[in-house]
């Protein structure tokens, strides 16, 4: 049976409608042309820590090589996933776009080296800190830190896209998120109900990415071995299915068809999987399908079969003596940020170093910045140039 659709099909009960959404924590009229998820969407793309991804890391630092993933066109990917999953599932295609451009907004520069840095900085400072999590501060982003609108901080985007921004939240902060916001996106980590399907989507359209994404940028930069991969069953059933349809392939074609397929694959699984769970429990609204376990979920069977390949890549290149030597370089540049601002304050913008907290103004500030801005003020407030290039030999720059 073909899952696709030529024409946009209505949106199940279950689905996130626009016209129901909980709404904005500022009132404002709707727009006349756009519904509230697509303004989100549009809010997203325009403000400035969405420009900032294309110089932040997702595995490798930017300046590496053109080739490789950014944080933006991870989830420019993120979100392509995503819709595609919604469309089939006829739930709402316009928030896991929003929820899917937003989700990695709150990270810092040089990517997780960067959140461990200020992590361990923050809890060192003061060990009452709840620490840094990028998921709390891509919120933070939305709700607080874009200032381009004249009666309220931040881009006041509708509830469904800041509950699927939140993915995870420490019960310390759902609770002073409660405190603020009664019944908004706090709420669910205290009563441990699910996201809205949409949201769910997201995380899982995250993982498919990332996934896939980090083979191919691994083959790329010379850290993952080709042959290798074939150890892994997911892999190697579309490497042989590759070259079943095309029995003369190899190369970088090769890895593309293996990796296209595997894509599609993850996809039609999820679809497959989450539709026959939804159809047993046909929950009447999207709201009722918040209250039980995730709907939205791998089979079995590829779930643990994609949980190989992320312990691979774990392994094989997130841990692999020359990323850790980079990921060593960043931590040492985010430290030293952090110590020289809370020293020196007035080294920060005007505009900031008004803002107190203090603490939190230097995480708010460092956390937005890219990677070579990052380096650009470590060399300005050290005098140390940190080099970060040329770790990785002669990556494959076809
Ligand atoms: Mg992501």
């Amino acid at each position: 049976m073909s899952r696709a659709s030529a024409s946009p099909a209505a949106l199940a009960n279950w689905a996130s409608d626009p016209q129901r959404t909980r709404g904005r924590r500022h009132a404002e009229p709707p727009a006349p042309t756009r519904n509230d998820f697509q303004r989100d969407r549009d809010r997203i793309v325009h403000s400035t820590a969405f420009r900032r991804l294309v110089y932040k890391t997702q595995v490798f630092l930017n300046h590496e090589g053109d080739l490789f993933r950014t944080r933006l066109t991870h989830s420019i990917e993120v979100a392509q996933l995503a819709r595609s999953i919604a469309r089939t599932m006829r739930l709402n295609e316009d928030l896991c776009e929003a929820i899917s451009l937003a989700h990695d907004l709150g990270h810092t520069p040089f990517g997780h080296a960067g959140q461990d840095a200020l992590d361990e900085r923050l809890r060192q400072a003061d060990p009452d800190s709840p620490g840094f999590e990028h998921n709390f501060q891509s919120l933070r982003v939305v709700d607080v830190l874009e200032q381009r609108y004249p009666l309220f901080d931040g881009l006041n985007l509708s509830f469904e896209t800041r509950e699927g921004i939140l993915k995870h939240c420490s019960r310390r902060r759902a609770l002073a998120l409660e405190a603020d916001e009664p019944g908004g996106v706090g709420r669910r980590f205290l009563e441990r109900s699910a996201p809205s399907l949409e949201a769910q989507i997201c995380n899982l359209a995250d993982e498919i990415a990332y996934n896939a994404h980090d083979i191919d940028d691994g083959v790329r930069s010379g850290l993952l071995v080709y042959e290798r991969l074939t150890e892994l069953p997911l892999f190697m059933r579309f490497h042989m299915l590759a070259l079943q349809g095309a029995p003369a392939l190899s190369g970088r074609r090769l890895l593309y068809e293996t990796l296209r397929r595997m894509l599609s694959a993850l996809v039609y699984d999820v679809i497959d999987a989450s539709t026959a769970l939804i159809d047993a429990q046909r929950p009447a609204t999207a709201d009722a399908a918040r209250a039980g376990p995730p709907l939205i979920t791998f089979s079995a069977a590829m779930g643990g079969e994609l949980r190989q390949v992320n312990a691979f890549l774990r392994r094989e290149l997130y841990r692999h003596a020359q990323v850790v030597r980079t990921t060593e370089g960043a931590k040492r540049v985010v430290r030293d940020l952090f110590d020289a601002y809370l020293a020196q304050p007035g080294q920060l913008p005007a505009e900031h170093a008004r803002r107190l907290p203090l603490q939190q103004t230097v995480v708010d500030y460092i956390a937005g910045m890219t990677d070579r801005f990052a380096l650009k003020e470590h060399l300005r407030l050290t005098g140390v140039a940190i080099d970060l290039t040329d770790v990785h030999g002669a990556p494959d720059r076809s």
